[in-house]
């Protein structure tokens, strides 16, 4: 018997799935998967769990475990569902991939799903559990969409045996086709609807879309708790970084306790905001390494990207009028890496007298929901991690939202009545810039990368796995086979033919493990994982960096003077520049890639400024972008390989010896060797082979270098290449190095 207080019994009541007790557990009772939706705030995280614990799913040991795709939320919900039940944390408990407090009497489980995905590769019938709920499955995060496609044939197969395990797939839209479909479940699961009590909210388009959102939302919330009457407010950004910016300026003018110094500290608000106006583009120091995390997508976690989209301009807020003294506003951050002590905040009442305002991420979209909001101001951002198809390397993004998120968001400003939702877009934005749904991540993830995690999670037979939205089979074939190659999948079957059944076993090599780790396109994850030699590492994660972002090296046909004469002489000087990085002797062979290290380390030691790269005939933006990424990459190496000694990233960097420039040609080699060729004017006598003619291992068609490139005058026997770019309808191969033909 569970005892509640009669103040939680009181608020249960209130919610809309309550009254459906009954209905839910008997569905849930005579049908091996069901699917349940309903509106954020409705009651499906809280209370499933506790009506299936009195209808005694957790009894005789077992377990109701429950999967989120935020930690946040794991978490928060294991907290809050001990709390209403009255019952310990080791009853009702937790577990995301380092921290947990779940004990052998834990009887409900709140998750991330990348826990229950390891567990699963321990034991794959899930014994201890009587029940799975996927929680916030409308998310369709790649890790919740596995676990759906697996529990798809484990839960039958649990049935069959007579232990029935129970799925319940919850969501918080009625989007749930992808969820339902014969392909997934034979027998089709049970859908539900929880009715929801949802006041009506007015929706305020911007007339016009400033870029500078942050700007925008403060002036709006400024404006709301001004003029509009009691009630709290719910601010979307994108991150973290954007969240205390804003929490920064909003408790500013409007403190808690008024008359506290306000006026004295104006100056010196001046001031950091000028340090902060600096800072995404040298300060790394407060990047926080979690980037091993259970779940890579779990975005406004990874502390990697966070400055992205944000330019300098968009840290400045137009001077306001100076602020009258006002009711104060008790500003709270919320976003995943906040602990969880100040998570909880937000479900407290606000200090007698002000009004509450949560600045937050998307994090409060779906998964957590705040009381007593009744305006929502929404930037229409979010931080995506998005596949560069060119340079098969995931970034994180800002960008607009989707429409269905968009109406979330503003649905957060109904829950206790009607409610206002002021949009920082226009309704032209809405309408013809953000797409409809949320893509499923598994679409939007390059293939290779797919194919090696699923590899990683022991999953063998990619191409037949039951995704609810399933990737292009071809594609994934062609991924293994490129996998195979790189040596990070093996066949099952020692020297079997490599033909489309073999490949279906291909399994996961020790070191397609570790290349697994890394966020970079897996034939650059062979190049790091080969590097812990001769010092090579620190080299080869400042090239992976380079080659990971779009264009470092401004183009010389592209640069432009103010005439004709200036443009050649600017486009000489860029030319005489790169020239004089690539190396003499031995290592000038390192060719293109000599000149990215050398032009990169010249930027460093001359202080990355926007000048600086310029003249160094550098993108800024990406410059920065590579300092990022080889700190990221250089925390993860640390985090997860056993290296001899710590790897210290020294931006500056002397240059690699000559042996080593040596050695990193065939380390690039190792991951790029599909990416070779092999010059062929000199090999024949045929006549209509032009000069500087080479033969790649994938088209028929002749590659010349590209006549930017160090190697032009040079023409190697054999080259690597990155790039095959169209230069006046000849095929040119970009950033090149020399190989020797003993390597192939
Ligand atoms: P759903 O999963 O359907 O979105 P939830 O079960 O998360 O709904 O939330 C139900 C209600 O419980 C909401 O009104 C929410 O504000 C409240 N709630 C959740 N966590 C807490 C908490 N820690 N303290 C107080 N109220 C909470
Ligand atoms: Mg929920």
């Amino acid at each position: 018997p569970v005892e509640r207080t009669p103040e939680i019994q009181l608020s249960r009541a209130k919610l809309p799935i309550f009254a459906e007790e009954q209905t839910i557990v008997e569905a849930i009772r005579e049908h091996t998967v069901t699917v349940l939706c309903g509106e954020t705030g409705s009651g499906k995280t809280t209370q499933v769990p506790q009506f299936l614990y009195e209808a005694g799913f957790a009894t005789n040991g077992r377990v109701i475990g429950i999967t989120e795709p935020r930690r946040v939320a794991a978490v928060s919900m294991a907290d809050r569902v001990a709390t209403e039940m009255s019952l310990s944390k080791d009853i009702v408990s937790y577990q995301i991939r380092y921290e947990g407090n779940a004990t052998e009497r834990t009887r409900i489980l709140f998750m991330t799903d990348g826990v229950l995905l390891k567990e699963l590769q321990r034991d794959i019938q899930l014994s201890r559990y009587s029940v799975i709920i996927i929680d916030e499955a409308h998310e369709r995060s790649m890790y919740s969409d596995v676990l759906i496609g697996l529990l798809s044939r484990i839960a039958p197969m649990r049935a069959r045996k007579g232990d029935p395990l129970k799925l319940i797939v919850m969501s918080a839209t009625l989007r749930v086709e992808d969820f339902t479909q014969p392909r997934l479940f034979r027998e089709p699961p049970m859908v539900m609807t929880v009715e929801s009590r949802q006041f009506r909210v007015t929706i305020h388009f911007s007339r016009r879309t400033n870029d500078n959102y942050i700007a925008e939302a403060y002036k709006k919330v400024c404006q709301i708790h001004r003029q509009l009457p009691d009630g709290g407010i719910l601010v979307f950004v994108a991150g973290q970084q954007e969240v205390n910016t804003l929490i920064d300026w909003l408790s500013h003018d409007f403190p808690l306790n008024p008359g506290s110094k306000a006026k004295e500290t104006k100056p010196k608000r001046v001031k950091q905001r000028k340090s902060l106006q600096s800072a995404p583009a040298v300060d790394l120091n407060d990047y926080s390494a979690d980037v091993n995390d259970d779940r890579g997508a779990d975005l406004d976690e990874v502390g990697a990207g966070e400055n992205l989209g944000l330019d300098d301009e968009m840290m400045e807020r137009e001077d306001q009028q100076p602020v009258e003294p006002s009711r104060p506003l008790f500003c709270l951050p919320l976003y995943s890496m906040l602990p969880t002590s100040k998570q909880t905040r937000v479900f407290q009442r606000p200090p007698e007298g002000a009004r509450l305002c949560v600045v937050a991420t998307n994090v409060a979209e779906t998964s957590i929901t705040i009381p007593d909001v009744r305006y929502v101001v929404d930037t229409g951002k979010e931080k995506a991690r998005l596949h560069d198809p060119v340079t098969g390397v995931s970034q994180f993004v800002v960008r607009w939202t989707s429409q269905a998120s968009a109406n979330q968001r503003a649905g957060r400003a109904g829950r206790v009545g009607p409610g206002d939702a002021y949009r920082l877009y226009s309704s032209a934005v809405f309408n013809d810039e953000f797409e409809r749904f949320s893509e499923p991540e598994v679409l939007n993830k390059p293939v290779d990368e797919l194919v090696l995690q699923m590899k990683a999670m022991n999953i063998v037979k990619v191409r037949n796995f039951p995704f609810p939205t399933p990737p292009d089979g071809d594609a994934i074939e062609a991924g293994e086979r490129r996998l195979i190659k790189l040596d990070v999948l093996a066949m099952g079957v020692k020297g079997a033919a490599a033909d489309a059944v073999e490949q279906a076993q291909a399994r996961i090599t020790a070191l397609g493990r570790t290349v697994s780790l890394f966020p970079v396109a897996p034939k650059f994850g062979v190049v790091l994982a080969l590097a812990d030699q001769y010092e090579l590492l620190p080299y080869a994660v400042c090239l992976v960096a380079a080659l990971s972002v779009r264009e470092p090296l401004v183009n010389v046909t592209s640069i432009r003077g103010c005439d004709a004469d200036e443009t050649k002489r600017l486009m000489v000087a860029c030319l005489k520049q790169r020239r004089t990085w690539a190396a003499q002797g031995q290592s000038h062979q390192l060719g293109d890639l000599m000149v990215l290290l050398k032009a990169i380390g010249a930027a460093e030691f001359d202080g990355l400024t926007p000048a600086v790269c310029e003249q160094l005939g550098l993108h800024h933006k990406a410059v920065v972008e590579i300092r990022k990424l080889r700190k990221q990459l250089t925390d993860l190496i640390n985090a997860t390989c056993k290296l001899s000694r710590p790897l210290v990233l020294d931006a500056k960097m002397k240059p690699p010896t000559e042996l080593q420039a040596k050695l990193l040609r065939q380390t690039t080699l190792a991951g790029l060797g599909d990416q070779v060729a092999r010059r062929v004017d000199r090999t024949t006598t045929e006549e209509e082979i032009p000069k500087g003619a080479y033969q790649t291992l994938i088209m028929k068609e002749f590659v010349f270098i590209h006549p930017t490139s160090v190697l032009l005058k040079d023409q190697p026997d054999f080259v690597v290449y990155q790039q095959i770019v169209d230069v006046s309808g000849k095929k040119c191969m970009m950033t090149v190095s020399a190989i020797e033909p003993e390597w192939l």
